[in-house]
C-alpha cells in the first residue's frame, strides 16, 4: 500500500534527502561539516530573497524561531504590533505575554485577511518597534497579501522591524526578503523545504542584526543572534553542536528545490492546489477560506453534511492516506491537506480516489 503523509508538515522527504541523512555523523566543528553549511546558506539566500541577510540554522523546531525573532529585536520598553489570522499569529501574542514584552495585536476572522485600512489607522496612532506577519497561517490555509501590508507599513512607520513567519510558506511561494524590506524571515526545515522536523532557520537583515547589538543582554543564551552568527560565518567555531545530519539533508533538499527552479516550483504548487480543489468542490468539499488568499500549500476542506471528522480520518489513513483535522473552532467541520513540498500532481490524484472509495462506503 502507499502511504501518503499529507499534513500540513511534517511532509514527505526525497529518498535522497533521507540517504544523507542518514549517512555516520562527522564533526561539527570541521572542515568538511562547513562545506555543508556554507552550500545551505547559499541556497537558502536564494530562497528567502536576500544578499545581505545572515542566515541561521539552528537546531529546533520553527517555534523557537518565532521566539528568537522577537526576543532578539525588542526592548522592554518599546512595543510589538501583531498582525494575526489565525492559531499560528495568535502564537506570536503568547510569545510575547510569556516574555513579559508589551504587544498590541488586529486579528482577522479566520479565514479572511486584515483590512489595510486597520493597520493605516493603528500605525498612524502609535509606534510599533516591531510588526509580526504570518505568511501562511497553517490554521485557515490562507496566504497573507504581504507586499500589500508592506507598503502601508513602509509608508506610516518606516523603521518598524518586520518579522515574516514563513513556517508553512518558505520554499512553496515567494518571499523577496530585501525587496520587500522584511528584517526577518523564519522558517522550519519539515514543511516545504521537505526535509524532517528539526531545524529552524532564519534570514536576519542588517538592520535587525544593528538591532541586536544594541539591546545588550537578552536573556535567551542559546537562542542569541549573535552567537549563532559567528558559528555561521564561521561554522568551525563552536557555540552549540550543529545538527549535523539534517543539515546534509537540508542541502540535498535546497539542491533539489533549486535544480525544479524556484518559479517552477511556485508554480506547481499553485497548479496543484487548483487541481485539487476542483476535484474536491465536485464530490462536496467546499475550500475554506476567502478565495483570493488561499495558500497553494494547503487546503482546509469543509466536510459535506453527513460526513464525521474522526470516522473520515480513520478509514483515509487506513488506505494510506494521511490528513490533518482542523484546529479550534474548525476541528470537526475541515479537514487539512497539505499538497507542499515533494507532494505530486499523481499524488494528489492517488489520494482523491481514496477519498471517494472513504466516502462511498
Ligand atoms: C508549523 C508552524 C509553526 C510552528 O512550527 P513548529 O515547527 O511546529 O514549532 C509556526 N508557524 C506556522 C505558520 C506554522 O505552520
Amino acid at each position: 500500500m502507499k502511504e501518503l503523509l499529507l499534513i500540513p508538515g511534517p511532509t514527505p522527504v526525497n529518498e535522497e534527502v533521507l540517504k544523507e541523512i542518514s549517512k555516520q555523523p562527522i564533526s561539527h566543528v570541521s572542515k568538511d561539516f562547513a562545506f555543508y553549511i556554507e552550500k545551505s546558506i547559499e541556497y537558502l539566500k536564494e530562497i528567502f530573497g536576500t544578499k545581505k541577510g545572515s542566515i541561521l540554522i539552528i537546531p529546533g523546531s520553527g517555534t523557537i524561531a518565532m521566539e528568537m525573532a522577537i526576543k532578539n529585536l525588542l526592548n522592554k520598553n518599546e512595543k510589538a504590533l501583531v498582525l494575526s489570522f489565525g492559531f499560528f499569529g495568535d502564537r506570536f501574542l503568547e510569545i510575547l505575554e510569556e516574555d513579559g514584552f508589551m504587544f498590541d495585536f488586529i486579528k482577522s476572522e479566520w479565514g479572511e485577511v486584515i483590512d489595510l485600512n486597520l493597520i493605516t489607522e493603528k500605525l498612524k496612532k502609535e509606534h510599533f518597534s516591531v510588526i509580526t506577519i504570518t505568511h501562511v497561517d497553517t490554521s485557515t490555509g490562507i496566504l497573507a497579501p504581504v507586499e500589500d501590508y508592506l507598503k502601508v507599513i513602509k509608508e506610516f512607520s518606516p523603521d518598524s522591524l518586520i518579522i515574516l513567519d514563513g513556517v508553512c510558506a518558505t520554499g512553496g511561494v515567494k518571499e523577496k526578503m530585501d525587496e520587500w524590506g522584511i528584517d526577518v524571515i523564519l522558517t522550519g526545515s519539515q514543511k516545504a523545504l521537505s526535509v524532517p522536523p528539526g531545524l529552524a532557520i532564519l534570514s536576519v537583515s542588517e538592520k535587525a542584526m544593528e538591532k541586536r547589538k544594541h539591546l545588550g543582554k537578552i536573556g535567551f543564551y542559546y537562542g542569541d543572534f549573535l552567537r549563532w552568527k559567528e558559528t555561521m560565518d564561521d561554522p568551525i567555531k563552536y557555540f552549540a553542536t550543529h545538527n549535523t545530519n539534517y543539515t546534509f539533508g537540508l542541502k540535498k533538499s535546497l539542491e533539489i528545490i533549486l535544480s525544479e527552479g524556484l518559479e517552477n516550483r511556485f508554480r506547481r504548487h499553485y497548479e496543484n492546489a487548483n487541481f485539487i480543489r476542483e476535484k474536491m468542490d465536485k464530490i462536496g468539499f467546499k475550500v475554506f477560506g476567502n478565495k483570493n488568499y488561499l495558500s497553494p500549500t494547503l487546503s482546509l476542506f469543509v466536510y459535506p453534511e453527513g460526513v464525521d471528522d474522526e470516522e473520515f480520518r480513520k478509514k483515509l489513513h487506513e488506505k494510506g492516506i494521511t490528513v490533518a483535522s482542523g484546529i479550534k473552532n474548525l476541528k470537526g467541520k475541515v479537514f487539512r491537506m497539505g499538497h507542499m513540498g515533494e507532494v505530486k500532481k499523481d499524488e494528489l490524484e492517488y489520494a482523491y480516489e481514496k477519498i471517494i472509495q472513504v466516502i462511498n462506503r
